[in-house]
């Protein structure tokens, strides 16, 4: 139907007859010239339309914003002083010959340049107009570039794409199943997986060697800050490999694929360990364009007489750090009253702080709430933290992960608005994680999932199982993790001595992983494999706010789709068929049952 996309016009085509079909982006009626800036996936054009060609006119004339036209006219430049160097098709025009209606268009929702006045569940309801903004193309563009680029990458280095099912069992990796009811088991359900974990490894079983798939993952989680309960992965896994082959080789992926798709060369990532990670950071996804650290200063504030510092000071759960921010001490009293309650969010029951600003003057050269409780130490504590005149100390004293979490969310916090990053991109690898946490009942669960790989043998894991360090490894960039993953357990004792540990026990291991279980007896290769979620790369890549921008249907944050009016009710047939009888009648279907 046509010869050429809108964007595509430019001066090397001046004479030739193009033809373009696309949408009216704007109609301008210039008494009796109608100028109408036509748009598809690739740009805008401007097309001229004279009442010369009546037909054409008159079919012009109608048009209004979004209809739907075919245009076929000449080339021309535009006249000396209307020309829009700006804009890539800015130096021509076409001056139309015919001009055809292939749909009409009711008065959208919101005109495209001012999706900003509307909500976003506006966009959301009616997302096939939100996504004819030049903006969300050029991300969907953006993220159909990477998954490309990451495809070609993968099957150059050996690896196979894979389908793994959707209709499954369970796979953990700690959220919520989303169950789908099955017909023909009338009672049973399947799970839509996690991830493809469990399917991953079997194909190492198998002898595939090398795997990858850009998978749908589905999660049932409470909705926190960015999240989707249907999200992709780009998923990974090889036999016969340590940490070293997984890392390196996945490296290299997002350092080509930043080199090709943004021309930005990423320099070689860092490695950090988990304990450093949170010691220095409060994270184990430390931002690093930000240069503030956590100092910690448990052995100074056990000799202090103040309770709320000796205490966490002294406890083997507790810790005091402390937050050097150069050139903090201008904070206002408003400020500070505002991070305070920033803390209060992650827990953290004040915000301590000590200005400095004439470190020659001793303690009168100090001004804080606090520094009269610990003159015994303070001259130490400001040399520890190279405290220099116009710097703040901000303080963390509580259970340790209270402090990491709130001051490590605090020195996120004040990298933004002090707007102190010192570099665009910050990727680095953080390594040997716990192989367990503990939450405050004293039950361990997995900080990755229980397929990961312990650093020690079965027997030094049962021993000490808090300790114990795993094989597993995150890749974190700008404060996001943009991927983890692990060595997995290959060998059905190690499997056996984790689901233990796990509180599992042999009926329900067996229930819920016989068939992994019994793929361990069969010859399971070492293997190790990682995840990247795509839709937070696509989100940093695109430097979008939101994973929702680089996602084409997204959902709410309440898991729902305003569009579709997903998820809804169904019939009492359906219901019927599925053996399903509902506690609670649904409010619109009063003929239920
Ligand atoms: N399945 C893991 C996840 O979804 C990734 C991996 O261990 O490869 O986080």
């Amino acid at each position: 139907m046509r010869s050429h996309y809108c964007g595509q016009l430019n001066e090397t085509l001046v004479d030739q007859t193009v033809t373009v079909c696309g949408w009216v982006h704007r109609r301008r009626d210039h008494g009796g010239v109608i100028f109408l800036d036509m748009r598809d996936r690739d740009g805008v054009a401007q097309f001229v339309v004279d009442p010369d060609t009546a037909d054409a006119f008159a079919n012009a004339d109608r048009a209004r914003n979004e209809f739907v036209l075919r245009i076929t006219g000449r080339v021309r430049l535009r006249p000396e002083g209307t020309q829009n160097p700006n804009m890539p098709t800015g130096m021509i025009e076409v001056l139309a010959k015919d001009v055809e209606v292939l749909n009409t268009a009711v008065t959208p929702p919101f005109q495209l340049d001012e999706h900003g006045k509307v909500g976003e569940e506006v966009r959301l309801k009616h997302r096939y107009i939100d996504l004819r903004r030049p903006d969300m193309i050029d991300k969907l563009r953006l993220r159909s570039r990477i998954s490309h680029t990451v495809r070609a990458f993968l099957e150059n280095q050996g690896f196979l794409d894979i389908e793994t099912p959707v209709l499954t069992r369970a796979t953990p990796e700690g959220a919520r199943d989303y169950l789908v009811p099955s017909r023909t088991h009338a009672g049973n359900f399947f799970a839509l997986p996690q991830s493809p974990q469990l399917f991953k490894q079997l194909l190492m079983v198998a002898g595939f060697d090398r795997y990858y798939q850009i998978a749908k993952c589905f999660r049932d989680e409470d909705l926190r800050a960015d999240r989707q309960p249907e999200f992709t992965q780009i998923d990974i896994e090889a036999s016969f490999v340590e940490e070293n082959d997984i890392m390196d080789i996945t490296e290299s992926m997002i350092r080509q694929l930043f080199q090709e798709v943004l021309d930005v060369e990423l320099a070689a990532f860092p490695r950090m360990t988990w304990q450093e990670a949170m010691d220095r950071f409060g994270s184990d996804k430390p931002d690093l364009r930000i240069p503030l650290e956590l100092t910690n200063v448990d052995d100074l504030m056990q000799q202090v007489d103040f309770k709320v510092f000796s205490g966490p000071a002294n406890a083997a759960d507790g810790r005091v750090a402390a937050l050097k921010v150069p050139g903090g001490a201008s904070l206002s009293r408003k400020e500070i009253d505002e991070y305070t309650k920033f803390v209060g969010i992650y827990g953290a029951k004040g915000l301590a702080w000590i200005k400095v600003n004439e470190r020659a003057k001793g303690l009168d050269g100090l001004q804080s709430p606090i520094v009269k409780f610990m003159e015994n130490v303070v001259e130490d504590l400001l040399d520890r933290v190279d405290a220099k005149d116009g710097d703040i100390i901000f303080f963390g004293a509580d259970k340790t992960r209270i402090v990491n979490e709130a001051i490590g969310a605090l020195r996120v916090k004040l990298g933004a608005d002090l707007d102190l990053y010192t570099q665009d991109w910050a990727p680095l690898w953080v390594v040997d994680f716990p192989m367990f946490e503990e939450d405050d009942n004293g039950r361990l669960s997995p900080l990755h999932h229980p397929f990961t790989a312990p650093s020690c043998s079965p027997e030094a894991l049962k021993d000490d199982p808090a300790n114990a360090l795993s094989r597993a490894y995150d890749m974190v960039l700008n404060g996001t993790e943009l991927g983890g993953g692990s060595i997995r357990i290959h060998d059905q004792t190690m499997q056996r001595t984790v689901f233990d540990i796990l509180g599992i026990g042999q009926a329900e291991a067996q229930e819920k992983f016989g068939f992994l279980l019994d793929a361990l007896q069969y010859g399971a290769p070492p293997h190790g494999g990682l995840a990247f979620g795509l839709d937070r790369l696509v989100m940093l890549m695109a430097g979008a706010k939101t994973i929702r921008e680089v996602i084409a249907f997204p959902k709410t944050q309440s898991a729902a789709c305003l569009m579709t009016d997903a998820p809804g009710e169904v019939s009492s047939e359906q219901l019927k068929d599925l053996n399903i009888r509902l506690r609670q009648k649904a409010k619109a279907d009063t003929t239920a049952e």
